[in-house]
């Protein structure tokens, strides 16, 4: 049985007040459920104070990059051991706008992977391909490329420390989510791959979210669909109103 995962994507978005008074909503709504786990991935600069603010919560905090490098000459970069010593438990990897509008490769987005593993962060890796893909008959190969790629230097013991997050691109941040139907047909896709990478056990222990568009009135028809386990959300992380319906309709 898989723990449904929602994690908050906040992108370049909130001012740190905004961002305090967002989480103290979210501490008191999480309390100490067990029936789901939530997490949010603030701007690098109010990590800490964001890790602060929910200590002893159940409510994790991570990091929506980091370099692959870990220390040195790399002006503007962020390394792992910095994420995880302001108190990041993981970090979101391979975002499509981190592919598509800074030009990460697959390779970067392995060594990214292995670098946070090897610093003690957990990963959520993004896959998803964008609407030319998707019209070219190409979503599979797409998918495929992202996941065995990013995941190269994965060991099968830590993969329990991986989440994959299906992301289409073309429902990222344009209010047309993919249908429960188009989600499920790539998840259970995905899930075979991870059958074929690491076996049957991972696969099944693997956590899968949808991320593109999710918001309260769609979340509980995405998370319906069997291999469905959470959600990536971005926009509608942003508020409680909208986030925090997501948390109980997402279970
Ligand atoms: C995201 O950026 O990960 C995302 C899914 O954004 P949105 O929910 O706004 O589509």
């Amino acid at each position: 049985m898989r723990t449904p995962y929602l994690a908050g994507n906040w992108k370049m978005n909130l001012d740190r007040r905004a961002a305090l008074d967002l989480v103290s909503a979210l501490r008191e709504h999480v309390g100490d459920r067990t029936d789901v786990d939530v997490a949010v991935a603030p701007p690098f600069v109010y990590l800490d104070e964001i890790a602060r603010a929910l200590a002893g919560s159940r409510v994790a905090v991570g990091a929506q990059n980091m370099c692959d490098e870990p220390s040195g000459a790399f002006t503007g970069e962020v390394s792992g051991a910095m994420l995880v010593d302001v108190g990041a438990s993981f970090v979101i990897l391979g975002h499509s706008e981190r592919r598509h509008v800074y030009g990460e490769t697959d390779d970067l987005v392995a060594t990214k992977v292995g670098a946070a593993l090897s610093a003690g962060l957990d990963v959520i890796l993004c896959v998803g391909e964008t609407i030319q893909e998707r019209e070219a008959g190409e979503t599979e190969a797409v998918v495929r490329r992202h996941l065995t790629q990013g995941l190269r230097d994965v060991a099968r013991e830590d993969m329990r420390r991986v989440t994959i997050a299906y992301e289409p691109v073309w429902a990222i941040g344009t209010g047309h989510n993919a249908t429960p139907e188009q989600a499920g047909e790539v998840h259970q896709y995905l899930r075979g791959l991870l059958e074929g990478l690491h076996g049957a056990a991972v696969a099944e222990a693997t956590r899968i979210q949808y991320g593109g568009s999710v918001k309260p009135a769609n979340v509980a028809e995405l998370m319906a669909v069997d291999d469905v386990d959470g959600a990536l959300v971005g926009g509608a992380s942003l508020s409680p109103d909208s986030f925090l319906p997501i948390v109980d309709l997402g279970r």
